[in-house]
């Protein structure tokens, strides 16, 4: 069998990882020209699900470097106010008591987008061809498939998998009836270094977690803070010196924020901003937050600023399975409300992966692949809209306000009471780690 990937980001390149692991004949063709390129110089949260199935895609040596290169695991997560008055705080002792112990193994872990990016392509380098911007493709009589390039080329194999993201292309020619819709929200993500003087703007709490501010008009803003062991000069210097994704300094500690707005407080050509137009933005719609907030935002690199505009896929009936299938974003694009696009994208090359190395027949693979997404994939996309969608309560002009002080009241009451806590706790346990809810 030979499968041809479209897509080297996190679902390609798992999936990409686990096949050639077993074996299976794989090459992944991917639009950007090098392995450094792309916008990937970020945090993204790895769930315990997504640690799972990244076990569970890479050899076992890879996971373990994977393990050394993510930023210490967040204790609490924590909901604010503007004011940087507290709503609602989790973590420690007492609330992972509440939950019973998790599998360390499995953790929470944040990792920068480039390094998750340079572990999966180790081992790949003959399999990844970069460069390569699909087209096309056609389903051919003797069972085979053929992609083709915008350089003129093509490659002919027996499955292709459109791991392409969001504006999949292998999607729009498969399943032209799936529909990407806008949630009307849109966002600024920027970053700064962890140092003596970020520190100091932080409680002790957002310092060891992750920190969303809630504020009036549905703007809300994420903070992560990434430290890194290797800082302090606890890693491995053979995996260092071995490791690709040095070079692109994420071993520096940092902050990361993104703001969140509706397109009704920004201007229409918000996506054409340059990053120090988009900083100057954030400055100007947070003017009266907290000064240690306003000062987190301000001290950014204006160049690490970039536009988001957040869509989400709309759940597609099921269609009878082929020889060509979608995995990730390509297939299920979800708003960042529970922040586990990446982590299904990595739970679909598991279940895929699995699938077709086992099964004899690769459209029955693909079939049992297909019936168990379209389960855990739409309840998450359905899940996080829920939470992200500018269409909501949340983000009209009177009732908007009265939802935030119901909200924040909400959130008030279920810090403090035991019972009400656990049962979000447990709720989101759910969201990330099937394992522990299961158990
Ligand atoms: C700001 C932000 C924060 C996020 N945080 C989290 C988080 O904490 N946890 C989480 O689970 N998820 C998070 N996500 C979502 C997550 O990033 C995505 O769901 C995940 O990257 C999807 O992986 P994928 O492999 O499907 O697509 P991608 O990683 O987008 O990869 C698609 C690849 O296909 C390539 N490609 C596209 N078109 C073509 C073409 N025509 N030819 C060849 N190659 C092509 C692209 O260059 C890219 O390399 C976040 C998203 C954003 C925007």
């Amino acid at each position: 069998m030979h499968v041809i990937i479209i897509g080297a980001g996190t679902g390609g390149l798992a999936l990409a990882q686990r096949l050639h692991g077993a074996g299976v004949r794989v090459s992944v063709y991917e639009r950007d020209r090098t392995r450094s390129d792309g916008l990937f110089g970020y945090r993204v949260g790895i769930s315990p699900d997504g640690s799972r199935a990244l076990a569970a895609c890479l050899p076992p040596q890879l996971f373990e470097t994977f393990k050394k290169t993510v930023a210490i695991t967040p204790e609490y997560t924590n909901f604010i106010t503007e004011k940087m008055s507290e709503l609602f705080s989790a973590g420690g002792p007492a609330d992972a008591e509440i939950l019973g112990p998790a599998d360390p193994e499995f953790t929470e872990r944040s990792v920068s987008r480039m390094t998750l990016r340079q572990i999966l392509l180790t081992g790949l380098e003959d399999v990844v061809h970069f460069d390569k911007k699909f087209a096309r493709y056609t389903q051919n009589p003797d069972g085979s498939v053929t992609a083709f390039f915008e350089d003129g080329s093509s490659a002919t194999g027996d499955v292709l998998v459109g791991a392409d993201g969001t504006s999949s292309r292998v999607r729009r020619q498969y399943l032209p009836h799936a529909k990407l819709v806008e949630t009307d929200l849109f966002g600024v993500t920027g970053k700064l270094p962890l140092n003596d003087e970020t520190r100091a703007l932080l409680t002790p709490r957002m310092l060891r977690g992750v920190t969303m501010a809630f504020a009036p008009k549905g703007v809300n803003t994420i903070f992560h803070v990434m430290e890194f062991e290797w800082q302090r000069g606890e890693t491995d210097p053979e995996l260092v010196k071995a490791w690709p994704g040095l070079t692109f300094d994420n071993t520096r500690d940092y902050i990361m924020w993104g703001f969140g707005c509706h397109r009704r407080f920004l201007p229409p050509d918000f996506m054409q901003l340059s990053g120090p137009e988009l900083h100057r933005l954030v400055l100007d719609r947070t003017r009266d937050w907290h000064p240690n907030l306003r000062k987190l935002f301000e001290l950014a690199d204006p160049t690490s600023c970039f536009p988001l505009n957040i869509r989400t896929s709309e759940p597609v009936e099921p269609w009878q399975s082929t020889n060509v299938t979608l995995i990730g974003d390509a297939i299920h694009t979800m708003t960042p409300g529970l922040g586990v696009g990446a982590n299904t994208a990595l739970r679909d090359a598991q279940i895929l992966g699995d699938n077709l190395v086992r099964q004899k027949s690769s459209v029955d693979a693909i079939a049992a692949y297909e019936h168990e997404m379209h389960g855990y994939a739409w309840e998450a996309v359905i899940k996080s809209r829920a939470r992200f969608d500018g269409n909501s309560m949340a983000y009209k002009p009177v009732i908007g306000r009265l939802g935030l002080a119901v909200m924040r009241t909400g959130m008030r009451v279920v810090n403090h009471v035991r019972p009400l806590k656990r049962r979000m706790l447990k709720a989101e346990v759910r969201n990330r780690d099937h394992a522990r809810q299961e158990a």
